[in-house]
Parts: C-alpha cells; structure tokens; sequence
C-alpha cells in the first residue's frame, strides 16, 4: 500500500484550508504515492477562505493558488455536492479508503447564555460573515441594518474587528470587494452610525491581531473611539503586557494612540470597550437595548485572568446585536464528538474511542474539528504536518487495515446509486472563471453566484463538454 501498485487512498471530508494543506501534505511524501478524494458540502472548495475571510482582504485570499496546484496533482479529485452522512457515510469511507480525514472546520458559534440572547435582531456574527460572503446557506438571511444606527458587537477577536469593519465600511469601498450582491444592496441602505464592540476583559487580553485593529483606525469617514479609563492596567495586566510579546505592545500603543484622539465628526464611529460584558438583551419583540455590565480582572487558580461581573451595569439603546464570541465544531453523524470542547477527540489528529480513549489507526481529523476555532490560515499547515505524520506512522506500521473495495469507480458507483452527481475540481473552475469574468465588467475581484441552482448551471457546461 502506497506504492504505484497500490496507491494510499485517502479520503478528506472538508475542502478548507486544513484539508488543502492535508492532501499537500500527503502528495510532498517522498516514495508515497496517493490517491485523494476530497469531499465537499457545497459545488465551491476552499471553506472559510470563501465564505468567512472578510471580502476587503483579499490578499489573504490568493491563498488558494496554493490549493489549486495541490488539486492539479495526479491521483487529486473534488468530490462537490456531496454531504457526509447524506450521499456517504463513515461506514462508506471506511470501506472504500485506506485512511478518513476529517477536516470539516467549526461551523456553528458559541452562545452567550444571557436572557433575550434569543430576540429578533441578536444574530451570531459567523451567520452574518457566512451572510455578506455569500455563503448559499445564508444567503436568505435578514439583518436590521436599516432601521438602527447603533449596533453591538459582542466579542474582541478577528471576527468582531472584521464585522464592525464591514459594518462601518463606505458603500464605495464595499462595492470594490467580492461582496455578496445582496448584503451589498442591504448594506448600501443602511442607517447604521455607531458599532460598539464589546470585549469582556481588558486590552491586554483581547484577541484580535494588530493589524485588524489598526485597520479600523484608517478606515476613511470613521471616527474611533476609546475610553482612556477602560485601557487602564491593573497590575497583573501590566506585569502580562511587559513581559508578553512585541505584537501584544503594538496593540496596546495602538489602543492608547486611539484613546488619546481628539474626538471627531465623522458620519460614522466605532467604539472599543473593554472590561465589558453584554448581562442582558431587551425588547419587546425585537433588540432595543443591550445592558451592559462593568468588569474587572480576578486570578484563576491557573493564574489566567479572568473577567468577574461588578455591579456597575447601564444600558445603551441598539437595533442590533452581533456575537462574535467564537466558531464551534457541530457533530458528524457517527463520529465520535467531545460535547464540552465541540471538537472530535483526538490524540495529535488520530481520532480516539469515547469510550475506551484508545487511538483508532485509520481515521484522522485536522483543523478547527481537531483542536477547536483558533490560529489564522497558516496555522492549518503545521496542523496538518502533525496529522499526516500520525497517519504515515500508521501506514508504516502496518495499521492501516486496507480498505475493502478501494477503487474510485467503487465510489462513483455508490454516490450513482443514491442519486448524488459530484461536482468536479473542473466544475469549479468554470464557476470561479464565470464569477471573476462578471467581476470584470465592475472592476471586483469576482461577483460571488450564491444560489446553487446557478452554479450548477454554470457548472453543466463542463459536464457536457460545453464552453
Ligand atoms: P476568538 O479569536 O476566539 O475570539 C473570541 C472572543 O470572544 C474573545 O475575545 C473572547 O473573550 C470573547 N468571548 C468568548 N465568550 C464570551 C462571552 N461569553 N462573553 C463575551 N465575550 C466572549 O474567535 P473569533 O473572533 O471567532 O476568531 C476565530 C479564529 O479565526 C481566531 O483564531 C481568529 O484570529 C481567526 N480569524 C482571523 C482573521 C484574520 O486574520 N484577519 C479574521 C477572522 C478570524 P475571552 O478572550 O475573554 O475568552
């Protein structure tokens, strides 16, 4: 097995940015000749890279050149349009593959837990990033954004700085970007003047990176705002900041810089808080207010600083409530999940029996479903590493059983029989060529098709040898 003879067949469930580094991974193994079907959900690869990179960065997007020179490898196919325990099961990929990867990212969010979280207007900001990037699920969504000028974003990572930029963003900036047509239209009518992003402990602890909250104070016709006595330090986060990292320097010289400007009179504004916490959203059938609590900083028993609620709370009016405080990994139908981290359990990407915790050779996981929602694009690489060497270790040793009917017609036969047509890499291409011709015409980079009707159609031409 893995030879010319016998090539390794692999299959990785999830086209992002983990599955692409997993499968280049596996291509670069000296001596290793491999086979690699990757299973996709939608007819569009490359996960977040699509749907949940913000559309004004798009040079975090010319990533994907790198995942199409993996696709162009001999023994690569994309198998689009086909849902894991839909069209093919762990049962299935056990039979038909030497080795599973799964590799399908985080994709529901974490909860506040706090009452009115449920109201008309309080949304999980990942819906709204899958919104605007034209994700075909969300497409259909509604955001009040018309009949608001306040909104509260809750949470102080990427997502927050990337959400309260779209939010606050010129319709003349948005309308250069691969935006979603439709949050484009919604978007250009909005009334919203104020963002005010909430963060639960103090500067030192935020987790956003410098450059994205730089980036918020260049945005043109917004005024920044921060209050000079929620940036104060305590002396634990004093000690933290000083012996912590340059980068973590930066961003509070960059949060102090923002405290110490005069106010403005921009038509727009952001406002950093911090030490923050959203206690309550209120309204009678839809947000109208968000109570806000004070926080301060108490040691754990690991010594982390933790956010512990005063009794200083007030209130300030909003439309509008995005949280932005984290992904979480949904359960595979099948597989083994860990509730309490929303991840598979794993011992460096071999996934582990529930019950017994012993390793199991020949299912791996990668990625965000591996060791939960953190680390940018790249982080995914090195993830990979790990898995793979887990995984050829396995292959080394022998453990890797051989799989049953190890054939790709054994595959197309079963996906013919329950009716499902994958798309290919090919497909996908004539899709990603029609969508940045239409971007053309308007000088953007693309004009996203967000219904998969349309796709497919764009899609058939290939199929059936058309141009
Ligand atoms: P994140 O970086 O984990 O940030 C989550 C934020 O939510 C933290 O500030 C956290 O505060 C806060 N939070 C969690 N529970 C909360 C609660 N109950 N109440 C109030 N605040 C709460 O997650 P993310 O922003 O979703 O980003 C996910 C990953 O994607 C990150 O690694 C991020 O860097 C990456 N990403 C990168 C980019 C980019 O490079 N431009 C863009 C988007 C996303 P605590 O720290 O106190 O828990």
């Amino acid at each position: 097995m893995g030879k010319a003879t016998r090539p390794l067949r692999v299959a990785i469930v999830g086209s992002g940015p983990s599955g692409f580094y997993t499968a280049e991974r596996l291509q670069q193994t000296e001596g290793l000749e491999v086979e690699i079907d990757m299973f996709e959900r939608l007819p569009t690869p490359f996960g977040l890279v699509r749907v949940g990179v913000a559309p004004d960065h798009q040079k975090i997007k010319s990533v994907t050149k790198q995942y199409e020179a993996v696709a162009d490898h001999p023994g690569y196919r994309l198998l689009g349009c086909v849902e894991f325990g839909t069209h093919i099961t762990r049962e299935d990929l056990r039979r038909h593959y030497d080795a599973v990867v799964y590799a399908v990212g985080a994709a529901a969010d974490r909860r506040l837990g706090i009452p009115g979280e449920e109201l008309k207007g309080s949304h999980p900001a990942t819906e709204f990033v899958a919104w605007y990037n034209g994700h075909p699920d969300h497409k259909d969504l509604e955001y009040e954004v018309q009949n608001t000028e306040r909104v509260v974003v809750v949470g102080n990572g990427n997502v927050a700085m990337d959400v309260a930029r779209m939010l606050s963003r010129s319709h003349a900036d948005l309308q250069k970007t691969d935006m979603a047509d439709h949050a484009l239209e919604v978007l250009a009518q909005s009334t919203v003047r104020e963002v005010v992003v909430l963060g639960r402990r103090g500067p030192v602890q935020a987790a956003f990176t410098g450059p994205e909250v730089k980036e918020l104070g260049e945005l043109e016709g917004v005024d920044i705002v921060v209050h000079a006595d929620e940036i104060e330090l305590d002396d634990a986060s004093r000690e933290a900041l000083e012996n912590g990292p340059k980068s973590q320097q930066k961003i509070y010289e960059t949060l102090r810089e923002f405290a110490e400007r005069p106010p403005g009179d921009a038509s727009r504004r952001i406002v950093l808080r911090f030490l923050a916490s959203p206690v309550a959203l209120h309204g009678d059938e839809r947000v109208e207010k968000v109570v806000i609590a004070r926080n301060r900083l108490e040691s754990d028993d690991s010594g982390a600083l933790r956010a512990r609620q005063t009794d200083q709370v007030e209130e300030i009016e909003a439309g509008m409530v995005l949280r932005a405080v984290g992904y979480r990994g949904v359960p595979l139908k099948d597989v083994p999940f860990d509730e309490r981290a929303g991840t598979i359990p794993n011992e460096r990407g071999r996934l582990r029996d529930l019950d017994t915790g012993e390793p199991l050779a020949g299912e791996y996981v990668v990625g965000w479903i591996k060791r939960g929602p953190s680390g940018v694009i790249g982080t995914n690489r090195a993830d990979a590493r790990e898995t793979v060497a887990e995984l050829l270790e396995d292959l080394e040793a022998g453990r890797l059983g051989g799989a049953e009917a190890p054939s790709a017609e054994a595959v197309d036969a079963l996906l013919a029989e329950r009716e499902c047509t994958p798309m290919t890499f090919e497909q996908w291409r004539s899709i990603d060529a029609h969508e940045r011709e239409r971007g053309s015409w308007s000088d953007r980079p693309r004009v996203k098709l967000t219904s998969l009707d349309e796709m497919r159609q764009i899609a058939s031409a290939v199929a059936s040898g058309g141009d």
